[in-house]
């Protein structure tokens, strides 16, 4: 699974946004690292700079210091909708009104399609679902004329129509807005620089540690369907459907892997919430076992809860290049034993002879974790007894995380025993649904659509179609090489 964006915003006249901008989307880069951008506006232009590769490679000093203004918006992109070139990058920029707009997105949206048709969008011209929405806001735009109050009500008349995930920062000359789509599927906080009752400026951001590296103080979550505008004046804050009709769905695998360890959400800190999945899993699937051992990085957490809980000694067992970034190792790539070798390497004293409990987050396709338990049995392992802090992963996501087809999905098709055989390990072991909510301590709220089959939105025909295709090749069990993995390898 790889991540979908991560958005900033700030609205600071007194600082060098543009510095602000890049250290925000900076401590983001986890959530796409295959192109980066900002907007920085004056009062009067906007300015866009985009391009692929990651926060570091697409800015420098030189750049940063020729952006000045008093608010900024920034991206990283991870692409699941549209390609991954130039053009895709954010933000989209939109010439409607006096100055024009500039919008970040993390998600995706489900009707991308009947919205293109609503637009007369040319068949065959590949937008992304991003494009789409800055079209539909642009198309939106009273025409009489631009500033804080026709972006708002552009906003107000277009965000309805907008099904999916959406979670936004936008910029015109003036203002910054913040947007959460009624489900709330992806995060969006609002952070303060100063004092609350005298703030010196207001920050936006997919993640709470990206507040903390401005120096900025957490202020609140941005409620699902809340449209919040910030200027001169301060903050307001609107809701742009009626709140009945909102209910937060928020992803329940940032939580599990997306979200920085050091993130709030929902008023918790992830990196507790993953130690507690590992205590919970101990406690629902005890092994008797010699040192438990997390696979980096966001099995870590959990592998330690689990060593806790269950007295077994935590010890480390693997090495992970710290230079690699999480989207080296391609889900398409053919060789995955030497994509798994280039991100990890086993610490073979640590681990020679011994029973092992490996803790990780996530099976999805399997060949993955087939190729790490491999490894860790040439490296002399005695035994490898798996446990994973999530459900079994059996749908895929259309709200902004690149899954494969439900066919692809190793737990989609195939009972336990037969995935421990596929993975080659001894013994594997899942946490449960209600384990993981209790784990993070909220008990609803949540988006498991991926883990239960149960959508927190109607899916157009397209996606239900493609859904219900490939669960039949899922059943057939056809993309699925089902070879064992060679015996004491
Ligand atoms: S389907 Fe799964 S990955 Fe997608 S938003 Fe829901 S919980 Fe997250």
């Amino acid at each position: 699974m790889k991540e979908a964006c991560g958005v900033f915003g700030v609205y600071a006249p007194d600082r060098d946004v543009a510095h602000a901008t890049y250290d925000g989307i900076f401590a983001l880069q986890h959530r796409g690292q295959e192109s980066a951008g900002m907007a920085v506006a004056d009062g009067d232009t906007i300015t866009v700079v985009k391009d692929t590769g990651l926060v570091a490679s697409v800015f420098d000093d030189r750049t940063l210091f020729g952006l000045t203004g008093s608010h900024a918006i920034g991206h990283t992109r991870y692409s699941t909708a549209g390609s991954m070139d130039w053009t895709s990058a954010q933000p989209v920029y939109r010439p409607v009104g006096p100055s024009g707009f500039a919008l970040a997105h993390n998600g995706n949206l489900t009707n991308t399609t009947e919205l293109s048709e609503q637009l007369g969008v040319l068949p065959g011209l590949e937008l992304t679902d991003s494009d789409t929405l800055a079209e539909l806001i642009s198309r939106s735009f009273p025409h009489e004329a631009g500033g804080v109050d026709a972006l708002q009500s552009a906003l107000r008349e277009a965000l309805p129509r907008v099904e999916g995930a959406f979670s936004l920062t936008i910029l015109d000359a003036t203002h910054i807005y913040g947007v959460r789509d009624p489900h709330g599927f992806r995060p969006l906080c609002l952070g303060r620089f100063g004092f609350e009752d005298a703030p010196e400026g207001w920050v936006l951001a997919s993640e709470s540690p990206a507040l903390d590296v401005i120096g900025a103080h957490f202020v609140r979550e941005i409620e699902p369907g809340e449209l919040v505008t910030i200027g001169p004046e301060g903050v307001t804050s609107e809701f742009y459907v009626d709140q009945g009709s909102t209910a937060e769905h928020l992803c329940i695998f940032e939580f599990v892997y997306f979200a920085r360890p050091d993130s709030f959400l929902r008023g918790r800190e992830v990196h507790g919430a993953r130690r507690r999945m590992g205590q919970l899993l101990a406690e629902q699937a005890p092994v008797e076992a010699d040192m438990v051992m997390g696979v980096p990085d966001s099995g870590i957490p959990a592998a330690e809860g689990f060593a806790l809980a269950s007295g077994t000694p935590y010890g480390q067992g693997l090495v992970k290049n710290r230079y690699i970034g999480r989207t080296f190792i391609d889900p398409n790539q053919s060789n995955r034993d030497k994509g798994v070798r280039r991100k990890l390497n086993p610490l073979r004293e640590n681990i020679a002879g011994k029973r092992l409990v490996v803790v990780d987050d996530s099976i999805v396709r399997g060949t993955t974790t087939r190729a790490l338990v491999r490894m860790l049995r040439e490296a002399g392992a005695a035994e490898v007894h798996l446990r994973i802090s999530s459900p079994p992963f059996k749908w895929p996501c259309f709200y902004g995380i690149d899954t494969p087809t439900r066919g692809e999905l190793l737990a989609a098709t195939h009972e336990l025993d037969e995935i421990v055989e596929y993975i080659g390990c001894d013994s594997l072991a899942y946490i449960s649904l209600e384990n993981l909510r209790s784990a993070i301590g909220v008990a609803d709220g949540f988006c498991d659509a991926c883990l239960s089959g149960e959508y927190p939105t109607p899916l157009p025909v397209t996606l239900r179609t493609s859904a219900s295709e490939s669960s039949a090749d899922a059943r057939a069990g056809a993309p699925i090489d089902l070879q064992p993995a060679l015996p004491g390898v």
